[in-house]
């Protein structure tokens, strides 16, 4: 398989994580997780008490912050300035200030050469928000996964409840927020770029998900 890019983009809860985690697997790629990216300085924001719209601050956090992803034996690790912070990132707090200071240009800025120099080498599975618009353009296979707003809330329900034990209506209101948010800001909103291949995986599983997308691979591949 060449080692092309492949990107994954659409909102929360259409099951984007575990898709690409399994497509990577499949095709022997790296793994990217931006959203962790943006939740990693949406932590560092917090425990410097930084407020989300205070750009100066913001600019000196991310010149002090070092991310990068580490394969361990217990999976794939973000290191913070050399800190494992991937069990840290997931509260519906870190959930919404990462929604917050995705809105910044000085953090889009920051995390858009990050996340290019993670992509340097190719072959790799980046799951995001614009990493098929903004962040990689010219990626050889972009996808665009989506579900109704009704099943998202569920999985992602599913997903926190023993963790969160928060309550169906907590959950799609948070989702609901952070959907308008994400594809009404002015810089790099939510949406498909003109070239993404869109696949709706309301009625679908995983798995049936994850071989549409090699199917596409494939056939992008020979062609
Ligand atoms: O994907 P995840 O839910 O972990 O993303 C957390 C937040 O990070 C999103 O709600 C979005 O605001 C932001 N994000 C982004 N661009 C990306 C990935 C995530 O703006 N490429």
């Amino acid at each position: 398989m060449k080692e092309i890019i492949v990107t994954i983009d659409g909102p929360a809860g259409a099951g984007k994580t575990t898709v690409s985690r399994s497509l990577a697997e499949r095709l022997g790629f790296r793994y990217i997780d931006t959203g962790a990216l943006y939740r990693a300085v949406a932590l560092a924001a917090r425990r410097n008490r930084v407020q989300a719209n205070d750009d100066t601050a913001l600019a000196k956090i991310c010149q002090n912050l070092e991310l990068q992803y580490v394969r361990t034996e217990n999976g794939l690790k973000l290191m913070s300035n050399g800190e494992d912070v991937t069990n840290k990132l997931r509260s519906p707090e870190i959930t919404m200030l990462a929604s917050a200071v995705s809105a910044r240009s000085v953090v889009r800025q920051y995390l858009l050469d990050v996340q290019r120099a993670m992509g340097r080498q190719g072959g790799a599975v980046f799951e995001g928000r614009d990493m098929g618009t903004v962040v990689f353009p010219n990626a050889e296979v972009k996808f665009y996964l989506d579900a109704s707003g009704k099943i998202r809330a569920k999985r992602r329900f599913l997903e926190l409840q023993e963790k969160m034990g928060l309550s169906l209506e907590e959950v799609e209101r948070d989702l609901t927020k952070r959907d308008n948010n994400d594809s009404t800001r002015t810089e790099a909103p939510l949406k498909p770029a003109a070239d993404a291949i869109r696949i709706d995986s309301t009625d679908m599983k995983i798995d049936e998900v994850v071989s549409l997308m090699l199917d596409h691979i494939q056939h992008i591949q020979h062609n």
